[in-house]
């Protein structure tokens, strides 16, 4: 067989197998470019699972771009919350803003277009491109990256950019005119469900034939690991301040994390050195307030990014009145059955848990 009618072959075969074979997931019932867009940028670092109820919330709340584009970026973030890495839903929110004042509210179609709006880079342009406007244009993700890794037995680990050049070659190269987006959604849903990291079931891969990982009987080598990333510890007091019922919650001026939402009044210390009256002290310094009738928590731990975070948290009745001005720029006593429609941090969320006041 010629190296055309091979890559045909192959084209085919993927395409046939993912119309057979796919998930139904909700994205996939639907053509409109916005809803793609939300789906996309939701399945960045974020499994499909956990993604489902959120994408389906979000669009009750915010059914097209103009509403999203329009709404107040405190709604936008509540409504995102828990899912994590923030700075997703501001650049969306961002991206709808310019498609409207820019683009009369229509998605533009081409690679570079998409390319101009915020959030959007390589990998979503080439999903809204050829998911939702049919054009052909690639895409590679994690799951792209390791099923061509395998393919082709590519040599080298999933962050070395002479991997990534030669995998977007690969997908520039086999992308479909006809069906691309299918094309695309059968790579990618094959690395999700068959050619999966660590225990690839290739009796069941519609394109096992082309694969030269599975030839030499090693495809779990394919791609090489990644060198670990370093991990750094953080550990930080947590005041669960209350004034009756009502909880406390402030906006940090410039955070580092988690711009324009609700935090727990909180401050970081060195591991191992989280003590009630650390906290008791920056309370008083920051916020002129001090704690009565304190309890301790229990500790509660949290990932993000490659920090792992330790809360040490108490917490207690406000005495004082709050002094804002200094780190934190807005702050007021809420409610605890008024949280879950707030922009709060899953980390927050987690201490408050533990303390029986969120669910
Ligand atoms: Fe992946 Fe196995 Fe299919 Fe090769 S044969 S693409 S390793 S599932």
């Amino acid at each position: 067989m010629d190296f055309k009618s091979l890559q045909e072959n192959l084209r085919h075969r993927l395409v046939l197998w993912y119309r057979q074979h796919r998930r139904d997931l909700p994205w996939r019932n639907t053509r409109d470019p916005y809803a793609i867009w939300v789906s996309e940028v939701m399945l960045q670092q974020t499994q499909v699972a956990t993604v489902i109820p959120y994408y389906e919330n979000f669009l009750q709340k915010f059914p097209t771009l103009r509403h999203l584009a329009e709404a107040p970026e405190e709604q936008v973030l509540a409504a995102w919350a828990g899912l994590g890495y923030y700075r997703r839903a501001r650049l969306l929110q961002a991206g709808a803003q310019q498609v409207l004042k820019l683009w009369q509210g229509k998605i533009p179609e081409g690679r570079e277009q998409l390319k101009s709006l915020p959030g959007i880079g390589d990998y979503t342009a080439g999903a809204l491109a050829s998911i939702a406007f049919g054009h052909p244009e690639p895409l590679v993700d994690g799951n792209v990256m390791r099923v061509f890794s395998r393919l082709f037995a590519l040599r080298g680990h999933p962050k070395s950019p002479l991997l990534f050049q030669e995998v977007w070659r690969r997908a520039q190269n086999l992308v479909p005119d006809k069906s691309p987006g299918d094309f695309n959604q059968a790579l990618m849903e094959l690395g999700a469900t068959v050619c999966r990291p660590r225990v690839p079931a290739c009796e069941r891969c519609p394109v096992r034939e082309f694969c030269e990982a599975w030839r030499q009987g090693a495809p779990e080598s394919y791609p090489e690991a990644a060198p670990p990333p370093k991990q750094l510890r953080l550990d930080r007091v947590v005041a669960v301040v209350q004034r009756g019922e009502n909880i406390l919650l402030v906006k940090r001026k410039n955070p580092r994390w988690f711009q324009g939402m609700w935090e727990l009044p909180h401050s970081y210390c060195d591991p191992g050195a989280a003590e009630a009256s650390l906290l008791q002290g920056f309370l008083s310094e920051a916020l002129g307030l001090s704690l009565t009738a304190v309890r301790a928590l229990p500790p509660t731990r949290h990932g993000i990014t490659h920090h792992r975070i330790t809360s040490y948290a108490w917490q207690g009745q406000a005495r004082g009145k709050i002094r804002l001005g200094g780190a934190f720029e807005e702050g007021g006593f809420f409610p605890s059955d008024r949280l879950s429609n707030l922009a709060l941090a899953a980390f927050d969320r987690k201490v408050l848990a533990a303390g029986g006041l969120f669910s």
